[in-house]
């Protein structure tokens, strides 16, 4: 088999570049090692910036977005049992952010790809990435018991921080950044109306605690956890005490709660391998870097790497210059480290830290108290959490 872009992982990155450059006429092939409804089954982010709904709406993606989404204007920050709210809108000249999960973006995307025949293999197996360094990159993968050949112009690896592509790099041709925190987050998704019409973000003393959502009837809290904890020594009734304790006496008292239809711990980490470009295979996504959940980031950048793969693709497929392909990682990465720093900031500042010194959590409350009354610095925190410009 042969195509012009071989894709490596049916995850939002991958979709959305696939469905961007079936637009723009040229040629893909995805390759994802699961099957289409363990895809499906992922629980992961839900908070998404304009540039992401606006690459959504390029490809036509986004009407049932557009219906079922909801577009949020502003959050809440809550300490010392005070909320304070971040009016997104008034403090970026108006601009919010919405609320639709990962899940259903990805099924959007996945679905719009079947409609046009696209080819995604599932269950691909063994995937393994040849001669990159060369102008005549292949893949080969295993289906149906059968090792197949998949050749192709450029490789995009967008499987992820596990996947085989950034694995396939010789480690002396990477520079990795990496920070592990020492704590996770513990989530739990419910059928429970939200505490609050928009998200809460809390530091007490007991740890940081998120109030999302996915929709007016459905919810994602967050509550920080010890590194290591285990997911069944949480039953829902611990895990919704735990999260009373950490919210104030109005929140705490309209919280509704309910059975978990899914309960996970996240590790939180800040990861960046650079560069994301070795000859013709291109990295973009989770596949070359990694941000704590706190800034909502994750699957935003995914988005907007893709945004310039697709902008560099484009011209090596149609003017056929390669100035595009050359710059992508720089441009790239240039967005990810402000991405990076942002997510950083906002889980050094929400966290309790298991060594904290008083010093430094007298520190920690005082640049909450600036945050909230300083215009510009809410202006700072409310131009991050909106998205950088592409
Ligand atoms: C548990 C969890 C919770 C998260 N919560 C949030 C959140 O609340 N907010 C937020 O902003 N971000 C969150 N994120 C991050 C966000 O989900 C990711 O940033 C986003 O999914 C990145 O998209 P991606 O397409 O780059 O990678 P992925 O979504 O990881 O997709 C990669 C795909 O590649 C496939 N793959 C892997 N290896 C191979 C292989 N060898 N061959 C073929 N295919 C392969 C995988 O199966 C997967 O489908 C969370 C992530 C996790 C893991």
């Amino acid at each position: 088999m042969r195509t012009q872009v071989a894709i490596i992982g049916a995850g939002p990155a991958g979709l959305l570049l696939g469905q961007l450059l079936h637009q723009a006429g040229i040629d893909s092939v995805i390759l994802e090692r699961r099957s289409h409804d363990y895809v499906l089954s992922r629980i992961r982010a839900g908070v998404l910036e304009q540039g992401t709904v606006g690459l959504l709406d390029k490809v036509g993606a986004s009407s049932r977005l557009h219906a079922e989404g909801l577009s949020h204007d502003g959050f809440d920050l809550l300490f010392g049992q005070k909320r304070h709210r971040i009016a997104l809108d008034r403090l970026t000249g108006g601009k919010h952010v919405t609320i639709y999960g990962q899940t259903e973006v990805t099924r959007d995307l996945m679905d719009q790809r079947a409609a046009q025949n696209g080819k995604t293999v599932f269950e691909a197996g063994d995937v393994a990435l040849h001669d990159f360094g060369g102008t005549s990159p292949f893949v080969t993968y295993v289906e149906d018991g059968i090792t197949r050949r998949l050749d192709c112009d450029v490789i995009a690896g967008c499987d992820g921080y596990h996947g085989v592509s950034r694995a396939s790099v010789p480690a002396s041709a990477l520079d990795i950044f990496e920070r592990i925190y020492p704590f996770g987050w513990l989530g739990v998704l419910a059928d429970v109306p939200p505490v609050s019409h928009e998200l809460i973000y809390a530091r007490g003393e007991r740890g940081f605690a998120l109030c999302s959502m996915r929709s007016g009837t459905r919810s994602r809290y967050y509550i920080q956890c010890d590194q290591g904890e285990r997911v069944d020594a949480w039953s829902d009734e611990r895990f919704w005490d735990e999260l009373r304790r950490r919210l104030d006496p109005a929140s705490a008292e309209a919280l509704v709660t309910g059975p978990s239809i899914e309960k996970s711990i996240a590790p939180l980490r800040s990861f960046v391998a650079e560069p994301m470009r070795f000859g013709r295979l291109f990295l973009a996504g989770d596949a070359a870097h990694i941000v704590p959940p706190t800034g909502a980031k994750g699957l935003n950048l995914a988005a907007s790497d893709v945004h310039y793969l697709f902008e560099a693709l484009t011209e090596f497929f149609v003017e056929r210059s390669q100035a595009g392909i050359d710059a992508y990682s720089q441009r790239a990465l240039a967005r990810v480290w402000k991405a990076e720093r942002f997510s950083w900031w906002l889980t050094s500042l929400m966290h309790v830290f298991p060594e904290q010194s008083p010093f430094e959590q007298r520190i920690q409350q005082a640049e909450l108290d600036y945050l909230v009354s300083s215009q510009h610095a809410m202006a700072a925190l409310a131009e991050n959490y909106v998205g950088l410009p592409y």
